[in-house]
């Protein structure tokens, strides 16, 4: 193991990486998809829906620590009835994507800031901290071995899933003895299939997603399934999706289910939730919040009330609301409803800042523009 790679802000050197790339043994399948039936899929990837032909896996025993670290073929998983996950929901995962360049190279974006969510994620659902160094190398490994899978088209990428579960069998409330982390991938396309659209927002009062001293801050599966039922009433209500207020006073913004949120003020200021322990800490936001400060804007970092936000779309003085996250990169907010309140941002369209962060994004991940900020690691 090396040991320069432990701190979130440092890089991993070319050389070590191959060192931790060759700590997985390749056994590959012997069922590899056709190639002209891989290629179908890579034409026009659905969110999520078709995976590549192999899987990223370290086991961990409390006893042995992280063991076996290799890649598989991909395939279901058998567990016992009583594995604990099943019951008690000791899971957390992370969301990155792979990005082929024009030269043919792949790379992702700051995998170091989603390995340190990881184990901070781990650490608060009382699961063992994978290394940096074993979180780089699997999804390297994984992509290296599934290359053909990195799609090529204009914003199409792998998808890479890394995620973690008490694989033991046993009913009882403790951290699980035995644990299983996996990477799975999924190439996807354009997540506006003919071009970015505005979404519309349900601003939910009567559910919250996370409460203070409780999970919100974590990635984990828990967190979604308590999103689902406000989704539901999101669509109900004629929404796309749904938006959470704190629950402490149920009246500052919080964050959409899986992805975070930005208010621009007709000032040119740029304003979004601080996180407050209940708020999920995006890559894309923390990027984002760097980029707009590159332009010399005002970022702001505060509680934000829902009130304010609503008298200012009435009045003009916001004009423009945007969600960010890994999947949907940026998307523009066209419409906020709620209980007491129906309100369209501006004229509806997509605000001209929110597109210029999009591309300014998009740029640096696809290789289209400069990487100053040195947030781009080459896997391939
Ligand atoms: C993953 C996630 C986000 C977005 O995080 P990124 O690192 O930008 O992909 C935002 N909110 C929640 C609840 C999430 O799970």
């Amino acid at each position: 193991m090396t040991s320069s790679t432990t701190s979130s802000s440092s890089s991993i050197l070319r050389s070590e990486l191959e060192d931790l790339v060759a700590l997985f043994e390749v056994t590959s399948t012997d069922t590899p998809t056709p190639d002209a039936e891989r290629e179908a899929a890579l034409e026009h990837p659905k969110f999520g829906t078709v995976f590549t032909d192999h899987m990223a896996r370290i086991s961990w025993r409390q006893a042995d620590g992280w063991v076996n670290r290799r890649i598989e073929k991909y395939g279901p998983l058998q567990l016992d009835p009583a594995t604990a996950v099943l019951h008690y929901a000791q899971e957390i995962f992370e969301g990155m994507k792979a990005y082929k360049h024009a030269d043919g190279s792949v790379w992702t974006f700051r995998p170091e800031e989603n390995a340190a969510r990881f184990a901070r994620s781990a650490h608060r659902l009382a699961l063992p901290a994978l290394s940096v160094d074993d979180f780089i190398g699997s999804i390297t490994a994984l992509v290296r071995t599934d290359l053909a899978w990195v799609p090529g088209g204009e914003d199409s990428s792998l998808y890479l899933r890394p995620f973690m579960f008490a694989s033991e069998p046993f009913l009882g409330v403790r951290p699980a003895a035995e644990v299983e982390y996996l990477v799975i991938a999924s190439p996807v396309g354009p997540y506006f299939a003919g071009g970015v659209r505005p979404v519309s927002i349900w601003v939910s009062e009567d559910y919250h997603r996370a409460g203070p001293g409780g999970t919100g801050a974590a990635k984990c599966g828990g967190n979604y399934a308590a999103s689902l039922l406000p989704q539901v009433e999101a669509q109900q209500h004629g929404c796309d999706q749904v938006c959470f207020l704190d629950s402490t006073t149920n009246s500052y913004l919080e964050e959409l289910g899986g992805m975070n949120v930005f208010v621009v003020m007709a000032d040119g200021s740029v304003h979004t939730p601080e996180l407050t322990g209940s708020i999920l800490e995006g890559v894309t936001r923390s990027s984002i919040l760097r980029l707009v400060a590159d332009q010399g804007r005002e970022v702001v970092e505060r509680r934000i009330p829902l009130a304010e936000l609503v008298a200012g779309l009435g009045d003009g003085s916001v004009r423009e609301v945007f969600a960010c996250g890994t999947a949907a990169v940026v998307t523009p907010i066209g419409r906020l409803a709620g209980g007491t309140f129906d309100s369209k941002v501006a004229d509806g369209e997509p605000g001209e800042l929110t597109m210029a962060i999009r591309t300014e994004l998009t740029d640096i991940q696809y290789g289209r523009a400069a990487d100053r900020h040195g947030w781009m690691r080459r896997l391939a």
